[in-house]
């Protein structure tokens, strides 16, 4: 979305006046990656990046008072320094009240994920590295993060994208990983659901079949698992980041589905023998998120960096029915109003995952082999395979 600036304001009362939440939208100012507290100037051209869909727009409000304070901070031609060098700001950090110009971010940002790689013990020196590459922002940032790692940390890096048949999207996005691929000298391979599977998420969703993203979701993973053992891969890097976690966590809450909170992604380090989906589960291969500490917000301002190119079909079609969205949004608001609200309840998240993971140890539940297929399952018949029998 591009706005002609009217009038000279702060970024943060552009995004209020217009209804868009802060949290969902990266901004740039005459070309340039500014943070919300910049001033813009009369015929300045603003250009709002939604990294998913238009959120739901708000009424008009006031920014909340943490982002007063923020826009009071030492300016540079009205823009905030960066807390490292003194030089412009690009992004602001709400949650660490911290200003960061463009290469000050980069470096914080992948100095953060190689954090959460060696403190959870993701990657170990010569092993065989998957990371699951659909070419939308969040995997690109992944990519070269870990494509930067692996200077100091030698590991083979195979790209594994899986292809669930939406056209005019997941095409295009495959199309990306290919060009990151090549660019970054990196091994890829491709699977479909039309080859691996006989359908399509189209397909499906044309037979009206209820919450798609589960059938997607289940589908995928499945792949996902099974592509990784035959690619022979100690582990495969999922670009989830700290948005995905939080929602994930209240999506478990809202269903009353506290079990869940166990199969939350593993670190590959913390492997809990036995317990159901995590890596020690027989067949699973394990699945590390470097960059679940980290918001959506920076992954988009990262990639942006990095030359991720944000398109019209940016995100999933589809991806507006599920309730996820909803949840999306709301943690959107409160992060806005509150920032390190996602922060809190992935940290709570990550509680609740021991204990259920414990109670289920307890019990002495572990995965089986489907009977269908062998992939890791919790019952008889694993859910990929009762899914494709209803269909
Ligand atoms: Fe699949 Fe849903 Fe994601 Fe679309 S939004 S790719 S249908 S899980």
């Amino acid at each position: 979305m591009r706005a002609r600036v009217s009038s000279g304001m702060r970024v943060i009362r552009l995004l209020g006046g217009m209804g868009i939440c802060a949290e969902s939208a990266l901004v740039m100012l005459n070309g340039r990656l500014v943070p919300e507290t910049s001033i813009t100037r009369k015929g300045d051209v603003a250009d709002i990046i939604f990294y998913k869909h238009v959120p739901p727009l708000l009424a008009s409000q006031d920014a909340a008072d943490h982002w007063k304070k923020a826009c009071m901070a030492k300016a540079a031609g009205g823009r905030a320094r960066c807390t490292m060098c003194e030089t412009q700001s690009s992004v602001y950090l709400p949650a660490f009240c911290e200003h960061l110009c463009e290469a000050h971010f980069i470096e914080s940002f992948e100095r953060r994920a190689k954090r959460s790689i060696g403190g959870h013990k993701m990657i170990r020196r010569g092993s065989r590295i998957g990371i699951g590459l659909s070419g939308g922002k969040d995997s690109f940032a992944l990519l070269h993060v870990l494509a930067g790692l692996r200077k100091s940390l030698p590991f083979e890096l195979v790209a594994v994208s899986i292809d669930e048949g939406i056209p005019g999207y997941r095409d295009k996005a495959i199309g990306n990983a290919k060009e990151i691929c090549e660019e970054l000298g990196i091994e890829q391979h491709v699977y479909s659901f039309r080859k691996e599977y006989g359908t399509t998420v189209s397909a499906i969703a044309r037979k009206g079949k209820g919450n798609l993203c589960s059938y997607c979701g289940v589908l995928r993973r499945r792949l996902l698992n099974s592509k990784a053992r035959e690619l022979g891969l100690d582990a495969v890097a999922i670009a989830h980041n700290l948005d995905d976690v939080a929602q994930t966590a209240m999506l478990n809450i809202i269903r009353n589905e506290p079990m869940r909170f166990a199969r939350m992604e593993h670190h590959a380090g913390e492997a809990r023998a036995g317990v159901y989906a995590g890596p020690a589960a027989r067949g699973m291969v394990p699945r590390i998120s470097p960059l679940r500490d980290i918001r959506e917000k920076e992954v988009a301002a990262y990639a942006l960096l990095k030359g991720h190119r944000f398109g019209r079909k940016c995100c999933c079609p589809h991806s507006k029915d599920a309730m996820r969205w909803s949840v999306r949004h709301e943690l959107n608001r409160l992060e806005e109003r509150y920032p390190g609200t996602k922060i809190k309840i992935a940290a709570c998240a990550g509680t609740v995952q021991k204990l259920a993971a414990d109670a289920l140890s307890k019990k002495g539940f572990s995965a089986k082999a489907c009977m269908e297929c062998g992939e890791p399952s919790s019952a008889g018949l694993c859910m990929a395979c009762r899914m494709l029998g209803e269909l």
